[in-house]
C-alpha cells in the first residue's frame, strides 16, 4: 500500500488533485492491500506471544523479567477492583493465547479460575501455590457480622462474589513473595524460551538487586512511623505492614465490595477517637465519601493508598516504583505531629 502511495507521489509532482486521482486509479490495489493488512494483522495478534498478568502489580514483576524478551499485558483495567471483575471475551482469548499467565490463584482472582484451569502447568504461574510462598501466607480476617446486613443490596452482591478464604491473598504487597514470584516467572520463561536464557537471567538479577535497594529505602522511610495508629479502607496491606513494621488499628471492610454497615462505621469512629488514630486511608476506586464521613469532626487526617499501582506504567522499574509510591502514601499522611 505504501509503495502505491509513494508511486502516486512520484509520478504526479505532488499536486493534491493528481495524487487523489492517482490513488483512485490504484484503489482496487489499495483496497486489497488494506484488506490483507487487516487480515494479516489479526492473525499476527492471535499468535502474538505475551505474558498475561491478572493484576497490575503482577504485571510490574512480569514485565521486569520479560523485558526485551516478550510483551507483558494486564487483564484488570485501571480503576476496576480485584474483587469483582468479570473477564471479557477478549480477555479469555488473551489468556488462551498467552505464552504464560501469571495470577495469585482462585482465592483472589475467582474471575479467571475457569480460564486458568484450562492452561497447561508450564504456561501458568499460580503464586499462592508456589512451594516457597505457602509458609509465608498470613491468615486473613473473616468478615464479621457487622459487615453484613444494613445494606442488603451490597451484602448480596458481596456474598455472590465472596471468595476470601483462610488467608490474606494480597500477596503482591509482600516484597519477599514478589521476589519468589519473579523467580517462578523467570523459570517458566526459560523453559518456554530457552534461546532467551541469558537475557532472562540478567533481568532476574537486575530485579533482585533493585528490589533489595528499594526494600532498604522503604524500610528507612517507614521506620519512624512505627506505633502510629491508622485505619485502612480494605484489608489488603497485611504483608506490606508486617514487613515494614507498620501498626494499623484496623480496616473498614474485608471485601471492598461489601459496604460497611452503619453499626460498623460507628464502631470505627469510636475507635478512631479512643485509640487516637493519626490517619484513615481511602483508596482511589472505593468510596472515599464513607471514609470522609467517619473522619469528619475528628482530628484524624485523610490519606489515600493505592494497592494496585493504577497510575504506574509497566517497565523494568515499575515494581520498585510501586513499593516506593505506597511508602510515600503512608508516610505523607502518618508523619508529622
Ligand atoms: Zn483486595
Amino acid at each position: 500500500m505504501l509503495a502505491e502511495v509513494i508511486e502516486c507521489y512520484n509520478i504526479t509532482f505532488h499536486t493534491f488533485i493528481s495524487i487523489i486521482s492517482c490513488i483512485m486509479l490504484h484503489k482496487n490495489t489499495l483496497l486489497f492491500a488494506a484488506l490483507s493488512a487487516a487480515l494479516w494483522g489479526t492473525t499476527a495478534q492471535d499468535v502474538n506471544a505475551a505474558v498475561v498478568a491478572s493484576l497490575k502489580p503482577l504485571g510490574f514483576i512480569a514485565s521486569a523479567i520479560a523485558d526485551g524478551v516478550t510483551e507483558t499485558e494486564v487483564l484488570l483495567p485501571d480503576g476496576a477492583s480485584e474483587h469483582d471483575y468479570s473477564l471479557r471475551p477478549s480477555d479469555v482469548k488473551r489468556l488462551k493465547n498467552a505464552d504464560l499467565a501469571v495470577w495469585i490463584g482462585p482465592e483472589m482472582e475467582a474471575f479467571m479460575q475457569k480460564s486458568a484451569n484450562q492452561l497447561p502447568e508450564q504456561k501458568k504461574v499460580t503464586i499462592a501455590a508456589l512451594p516457597g510462598v505457602k509458609p509465608l501466607l498470613m491468615k486473613g480476617e473473616e468478615e464479621d457480622e457487622h459487615e453484613h446486613g444494613h445494606d442488603h443490596g451490597a451484602a448480596e452482591k458481596g456474598d455472590e462474589h465472596h471468595h476470601h478464604g483462610e488467608y490474606n491473598m494480597h500477596l503482591w504487597l509482600s516484597p519477599e513473595i514478589a521476589r519468589l514470584s519473579a523467580v517462578a516467572i523467570h523459570d517458566k520463561l526459560v523453559e518456554l524460551m530457552p534461546q532467551s536464557r541469558a537475557k532472562l537471567d540478567a533481568n532476574l538479577k537486575d530485579f533482585e538487586a533493585q528490589l533489595a535497594q528499594t526494600d532498604k529505602q522503604v524500610g528507612n522511610e517507614l521506620a519512624p512511623l512505627k506505633g502510629k495508629g491508622y485505619f485502612v479502607f480494605h484489608d489488603a496491606y497485611g504483608y506490606f505492614e508486617k514487613h515494614y513494621g507498620l501498626t494499623p488499628l484496623g480496616h473498614f471492610t474485608v471485601n471492598p465490595v461489601i459496604q460497611p454497615g452503619a453499626q460498623r462505621l460507628h464502631e470505627i469512629r469510636t475507635q478512631l477517637v479512643e485509640q487516637k488514630a493519626t490517619c484513615v486511608f481511602a483508596e482511589p476506586q472505593f468510596r472515599p465519601a464513607v471514609v470522609e464521613a467517619v473522619a469528619r469532626g475528628t482530628s484524624v487526617r485523610m490519606g489515600t493508598l493505592d494497592p494496585l499501582g493504577t497510575s504506574i506504567q509497566l517497565s523494568k522499574q515499575s515494581y520498585s516504583q510501586f513499593l516506593s509510591q505506597l511508602a510515600n502514601q503512608y508516610s505523607s499522611c502518618l508523619k508529622g505531629d
